[in-house]
C-alpha cells in the first residue's frame, strides 16, 4: 500500500546482515560457489526457504556470515540497506550489527565497523542520489528524501565478557562517528545474562544507550533480570508471563515489535494473538520494526500495513504510532526535534 510507503517511519530494530537483499545474498553465494568455497545449491535452498524456526534462523546467519564478512561486502550491504530503508521513507534508522573479527582476512572488530561507516559514506554517490550532508556523517539526503542513520554495536550471546567489553570500548571510540548504543542479540538459547552485565553496565556508565533482545524464549529468571537492568528499550518480549508483563508495564521500557519475524520464527503462533494488541491498548510505548527485512522478506511499510489490517487501526492511528517512535530513539535531542518537524510537515501532506 502506497500510503504506508509514503508515511515517514522510524526503524529502531534492524540487523545489518539480516537486512541484506535476497538478490545480493544469492549473487554473493553464487560467486563463492564458483570458487568452490561453498556448495551453492545447499545455500540457495536455505535462502529461498520461507518458514524458519528460530533455531534454523541462527543456522542461516552462520551461512550468511560466510558470504558477507569481508570489508568490501560489508560496505556494499550497508549502502544497499540504507538505500532500501530510505526508498520506503524511513527517516531515521538505527542499524545494528555485530563487529566481527576474522584474522584470516585481516579483519578486526574496528575494521569491520570502519567498513560499515564506509558504506554509509558511499550512500552519497549512489544511483539513488542520496547525498551525505557535510556536518553530520550519518545524515543522508535522497532528493527530497532524508534519512538519519545511527549505529548500534551488537554483542553476540556466544561472546565472552572480554569480547563484549571489547565491543563496548569500540563503540565508545566511535561515538563521534554515529555509534550511539549497544544491543545484545544472538541465539537466545546460548549464553548467560551474567556474562554480559559488566560490559552493558560499563556501556551505560559511559553514556551509551542499551537495547536487549528479551524474551524470545521462555526464561523468566533472565527476563526479569533484564527488566531490572532497565535498558533503554527491549526487542520482542514474546515469552513473557504475568510477572514479567507486570514488571515491563510498570517500567514503561519501550518495546521494539517485529511482527513478521515473530511469526516466521514461530515465536508467536499467529499475528492476531500477538502482544502488540495488548501493549497498544494499554498505551505501553511500542515501535514497529523489521528485525531482518531480507531474511524475513518484509519491509517496514509492510509491517505497518500488517499491524493496520490485523488490529483494525486506521490511518490516523497508524500515523500516530509512527510519529511517537521519535521519543524512543537513542540519538540526541536535536535529532528528535528534527523528526518532530518532519512528522508535522508530513501530517499536512498525507491524507
Ligand atoms: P549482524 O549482526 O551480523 O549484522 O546481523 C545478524 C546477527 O543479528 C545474527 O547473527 C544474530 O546474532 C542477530 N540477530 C538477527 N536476528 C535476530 C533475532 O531475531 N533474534 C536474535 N536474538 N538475534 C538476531
Amino acid at each position: 500500500d502506497c500510503w504506508f510507503r509514503n508515511l515517514p517511519k522510524i526503524e529502531l530494530h534492524a540487523h545489518l546482515n539480516g537486512s541484506i537483499r535476497n538478490s545480493t545474498l544469492l549473487e554473493l553465494a553464487r560467486e563463492l560457489g564458483e570458487k568452490g568455497t561453498i556448495i551453492f545449491s545447499d545455500f540457495e535452498y536455505v535462502i529461498r526457504k520461507d518458514d524458519r524456526s528460530l533455531r534454523e534462523v541462527f543456522k542461516l546467519f552462520d551461512l550468511i556470515h560466510i558470504v558477507t564478512t569481508d570489508h568490501k561486502t560489508i560496505t556494499r550491504i550497508t549502502k544497499e540497506v540504507v538505500e532500501d530503508f530510505a526508498a520506503e521513507n524511513v527517516v531515521y534508522l538505527e542499524l545494528r550489527t555485530t563487529p566481527k573479527r576474522n584474522d584470516s582476512i585481516g579483519m578486526s572488530k574496528r575494521s569491520y565497523i570502519e567498513a560499515v561507516l564506509e558504506g554509509l559514506r558511499s550512500v552519497s554517490s549512489s544511483s539513488l542520489d542520496i547525498n551525505l550532508s557535510s556536518n553530520d556523517p550519518a545524515k543522508c539526503v535522497a532528493g527530497t528524501k532524508m534519512i538519519y542513520v545511527r549505529l548500534l554495536l551488537s554483542i553476540d550471546r556466544r561472546e565472552s565478557t572480554a569480547a563484549a567489553m571489547e565491543t563496548v570500548k569500540l563503540a565508545l571510540e566511535m561515538k563521534d562517528m554515529g555509534v550511539i548504543g549497544i544491543d545484545l542479540s544472538g541465539n537466545p538459547t546460548v549464553g548467560e545474562w551474567a556474562t554480559f552485565v559488566p560490559a552493558l553496565k560499563f556501556a551505560r556508565e559511559q553514556g551509551l544507550s542499551v537495547t536487549l533482545h528479551c524474551g524470545e524464549v521462555p526464561n523468566p529468571v533472565e527476563i526479569q533480570a533484564m527488566l531490572d537492568f532497565l535498558p533503554g528499550r527491549i526487542g520482542h518480549a514474546c515469552c513473557f508471563q504475568d510477572e514479567e508483563w507486570r514488571k515491563l508495564k510498570s517500567s514503561m521500557i519501550p518495546v521494539e515489535i517485529c511482527l513478521t519475524s515473530n511469526i516466521r520464527t514461530e515465536t508467536i503462533s499467529s499475528v492476531d494473538v500477538h502482544h502488540f494488541a495488548e501493549l497498544y491498548k494499554e498505551n505501553h510505548p511500542i515501535v514497529l520494526c523489521t528485525d531482518d527485512s531480507g531474511v524475513f522478506s518484509t519491509s517496514l511499510s509492510n509491517e505497518y500495513a500488517i499491524a493496520s489490517s490485523t488490529f483494525g487501526l486506521g490511518k490516523p492511528e497508524m500515523f500516530q504510532l509512527a510519529r511517537i517512535a521519535f521519543d524512543f530513539i537513542f540519538a540526541e535531542n536535536q535529532v528528535k526535534m528534527e523528526l518532530i518537524k518532519m512528522f508535522e510537515s508530513a501530517a499536512r501532506t498525507l491524507e
